[in-house]
């Protein structure tokens, strides 16, 4: 995990972020994300006042061990001088050894989110779930982190003042709020009174409102006026041309001519971001094939 320098804002990683999140849907179908059902509760991952510090560190990976559901997993912790905010070793088990930076010493409340994130790298590995290169691979840590329950601790580490800015993980503090809004959704948890930090709070609330919007675009039902007649716009348009078309604009859908004859359009999953294709034919109910989410359109 990488020490927050520049603190980067908005949403430069969402695709890669999707793509995580069709991807963990993919490793763990509908009964296994179910187990992941509440997120891990503040209590378990704070330092108490007098805290011994190793024992602290143990305490809270275990409670996140619980939390990502690696029952035989034995984290064990500990601080050194490094470049990094910290590091695990990636073994065949059961044992795993997590470095923290030393800097963590003086800033316990922050151990409970640097061990989030490197658990879930003891996950992934664990699921054979990877991406290729480093950085799309760190996406995928951080975005499972936060689906799966652990990762709300990230983006409440993350913290501004005029003196100074930190910030732990990869994915803007916008986009932590994207996946946590996701799941919120997902789950009917509501993460907004967890926080401590009052920047890691309005990071929160733009994600969802970005989340939000994703289940607010055509072919939706709940689509708004102006997508609605765009895509109208953009309908009548492939009706008439015999290739398939893909809107250049930021609209997410596109329309092709079935093989038999009609229109399709596809689009994707407002939850696990996966291509659903549907008929156009006006009213279509359907149910996403990966997330199970039930999805009106109005195509
Ligand atoms: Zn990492
Ligand atoms: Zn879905």
């Amino acid at each position: 995990m990488a020490n927050g320098s520049e603190v980067v804002h908005g949403f430069p990683h969402l695709d890669t972020v999707r793509t995580a999140i069709t991807a963990l849907h993919r490793r763990l179908p509908y009964d296994g994300l179910r187990a992941y059902g509440s997120s891990v509760p503040p209590a378990d991952v704070a330092f108490a006042e007098g805290e011994d510090l190793h024992l602290g560190a143990q305490r809270v990976a275990r409670a996140l061990v619980r939390q990502l559901r690696l029952p035989d997993a034995r984290m064990i912790v500990g601080f050194r001088e490094m470049r990094h905010a910290a590091s695990v070793e990636l073994t065949a088990g059961p044992e795993y050894f997590i470095e923290l930076n030393e800097r963590f010493r003086r800033h316990r409340r922050d151990i409970g989110a640097a061990l989030a994130h490197e658990i879930t790298h003891v996950l992934l590995h664990r699921l054979g779930l990877e991406f290729h290169g480093l950085r799309d691979n760190e996406i995928l840590t951080d975005t499972v982190a936060t689906y799966l329950g652990a990762g709300w601790l990230l983006l409440d580490a993350y913290r501004e003042d005029e003196v100074s800015s930190q910030k732990l993980g990869y994915l803007t503090p916008e986009e932590f709020g994207y996946v946590l809004a996701g799941r919120a959704l997902v789950f009917g948890e509501d993460p907004s009174v967890w926080f401590t930090s009052p920047q890691g709070y309005d990071a929160y609330t733009e994600g969802r409102a970005r989340a939000l919007r994703d289940r607010r675009r055509p072919p939706l039902s709940a689509a708004g006026w102006n997508g609605r007649r765009r895509y109208a716009k953009d309908r009548r348009y492939a009706v008439d041309h015999p290739d398939p078309v893909r809107p250049g604009h930021e609209s997410s859908y596109a329309f092709e001519h079935a093989p038999g004859g009609g229109l399709r359009v596809s689009f994707p999953c407002p939850t696990c971001h996966q291509r659903i294709r549907v008929p156009v034919r006006g009213r279509v109910r359907a149910r996403c094939g990966l997330c199970r989410t039930v999805l009106e359109c109005d195509t």
